[in-house]
């Protein structure tokens, strides 16, 4: 479920995964923005929604996922703990050792081409960090680098220096689902079948927008912009009710028809 000014969706899918490329590409027409910034919490990071996002001129900030981080939970060194240097094609690891690739690229259970790097079968052996480094059973690091690994590289040095960006995302984002579950007690849909689900959450995107509106330029203003919206129509309106009052009945084709009122009505 995704809510951000002008749109909002509702996707078949459990996951957000998968949603952050399609939902920021909806963003940036919506916006008619050649680019823009996407913030997004860390069920959406996806190394091909970063790629998407890249491709199409949107610059995506998305925390890692926890299982990127596993290995730095157990104590051992994840993937920041190596560095890449383009022009050797190598990866330094934290013993000031070498990684380099092996021969032949694979494709992972996700799709990705990768190329595998591993360190040396006797320097890791004998390195005093290998407990924090090699699994129980492994006689040397090896890690995998996706061929489009260096979108991901600019998305985490990108994410070292948002953090305002995304406490602001929190208390942007976050507000409008605390509120429609607090206030209004909507925890759950109240129809079934995806296109009814569709409509009944864009009614209730709808509304919240509308309390947003009302708390940010009150009451009054808003009736008086709506009023001045309405006269505006009117006097379109009044326009072409008299261009066919005027105009003889035989002069109206509907090339015509269709350009006054297309010309009325911007
Ligand atoms: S075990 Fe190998 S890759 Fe890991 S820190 Fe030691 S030398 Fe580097």
């Amino acid at each position: 479920m995704v809510l951000f000014p002008g749109s909002t969706s509702v996707v078949n899918d459990s996951s957000d995964v998968n949603q952050l490329h399609a939902m920021a590409r909806a963003a940036q027409e919506v916006l008619e923005a050649k680019t823009i910034q996407v913030l997004a919490d860390e069920g959406y990071y996806s190394s091909a929604g970063l790629k998407g996002c890249e491709d199409d001129g949107i610059e995506a900030y998305v925390p890692t996922s926890d299982g990127n981080r596993r290995l730095e939970k157990e104590g051992r060194f994840g993937l920041r703990s190596f560095s890449y240097d383009a022009a050797a094609d190598a990866y330094a690891c934290p013993a000031g050792e070498r990684l380099h690739a092996m021969e032949g690229r694979r494709t992972s259970a996700n799709g990705r081409i990768e190329v595998r790097y591993a360190g040396g079968k006797k320097t890791c052996g004998t390195c005093r960090l290998k407990a924090r480094c090699l699994s129980a059973k492994a006689i040397r690091r090896v890690i995998s680098r996706w061929e489009h690994e260096d979108v991901l590289e600019r998305h985490r040095e990108r994410m070292e220096g948002a953090g305002e960006l995304m406490r602001r995302r929190s208390g942007i984002v976050e507000h409008p689902f605390g509120t429609l579950k607090c206030r209004a007690g909507y925890r759950h849909f109240l129809v079934r079948g995806f296109d009814k689900v569709r409509g009944e959450w864009s009614l209730m995107a709808l509304c919240d927008n509308l309390t947003r509106v009302l708390n940010i330029i009150g009451f009054a203003d808003f009736i008086d912009r709506v009023a001045k919206l309405l006269a505006t129509l009117q006097q379109a309106l009044a326009a072409i009710l008299r261009l066919f009052q005027i105009a003889p009945r035989s002069l109206w084709s509907n090339e015509q028809l269709f350009a006054i009122l297309s010309i009325s009505t911007r």
